[in-house]
């Protein structure tokens, strides 16, 4: 799923939830048809109301129907609460009482709307609870050379910015265990988020699993994987060369979903620790060559000691 399918899901959802809400308001208030004393006064109110839409449509005053309709609507509450119910009962109980359950105030997104997709977004990129790591975090002075921190998150931020329209559909960070690759792709990932972009965070061991279930699972369970790492806006393996490798399963598989991201020209980021001999050797030519060797590729190679050490 990309950003605008979940959009699409978070919106038919809060449209369900007002039909709902409506068909059940709509229950109640005929069953409260069944109380003669009700249906009365609400046969009353409905032409009281009528009544007060001619007179103004006359142009003449309404302040009596006015006065009338309120003694009604008075007496119909008495009736509700010898029935125990209330107005609001009969009336639909929006789960949002921003929007009524619309989606919309005006022509923005209600705040019900915006938060439903946020949380989407984030369930959907499978961050643990955990990883809620921000720039806010990044802190240059942890590089050894500060100037190269600036370097990098200038460069992250600038990811964030084309909200995965990036300049090129791979970046590529190399770097040894402890340079905080997984840390820089973490903020990437949660600030691609907060701008609704749909990220899927993935450490190359899961990968691995989720390619092999791929592989053999039901043509459903091919489908949702599928969707979910070739149509994400912006997908991050994380530690690529640490995974096991199937035969004829990891590779392939991957190449596959780097190749198609590469031509639909969305943005995929590795991190990985493997230096460009020993990449080639563990994935091909092929796959070696898309990652490491193509003009579609940014290649950076993250300079630093043991952030753990530090
Ligand atoms: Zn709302």
């Amino acid at each position: 799923m990309n950003k605008i399918d979940i959009e699409r899901k978070i919106y038919n959802s809060i449209l369900q939830s007002r039909q709902d809400a409506e068909h059940q308001a709509d229950v109640r208030y005929y069953k409260a048809l069944q109380n003669a004393e009700f249906a009365e006064i609400d046969k009353q109110i409905r032409a009281t109301i009528i009544e007060k839409a001619k007179t103004e449509f006359d142009g003449k005053n309404s302040k009596k129907i006015d006065e009338k309709i309120k003694a009604l609507k008075e007496q119909r509450a008495k009736i509700l609460e010898k029935m125990n119910m209330t107005l609001n009962d009969i009336r639909p109980q929006y789960a949002c009482k921003i929007c009524n359950d619309t989606g919309f105030v005006g022509n923005s997104r209600c705040s019900c709307f915006q938060n439903a997709v946020s949380k989407e977004l984030f369930k959907f990129s499978n961050l643990s609870e955990t990883m809620r790591k921000t720039f806010e975090d990044f802190d240059t002075n942890i590089y050894d050379d500060k100037k190269f921190g600036e370097k990098i998150l200038l460069l992250a931020k600038q990811i964030v910015d084309s909200k995965g329209a990036y300049r090129v559909p791979i970046v590529l960070f190399r770097g040894e265990v402890g340079a905080g690759k997984t840390f820089l792709v973490e903020c990437i990932s949660n600030e691609l988020l907060n701008k609704n972009v749909a990220v899927i965070f993935m450490p190359a061991f899961e990968l691995s699993q989720k390619l092999l279930e791929w592989h053999l699972g039901t043509l459903e369970e091919k489908n949702v994987l599928q969707q979910a790492f070739i149509d994400c806006d912006v997908l991050v393996i994380d530690d690529l060369g640490t995974e096991p490798i199937y035969q004829n399963v990891s590779i392939e598989y991957l190449q596959n979903i780097i190749d198609i991201r590469i031509m639909k020209n969305k943005l995929t980021i590795v991190t990985t620790n493997l230096l460009p001999e020993a990449f080639l050797e563990r994935y091909g030519d092929r796959l070696g060559s898309r990652l490491y060797m193509s003009d579609n590729a940014l290649k950076l190679e993250i300079k630093n000691r043991d952030l753990r050490k530090k």
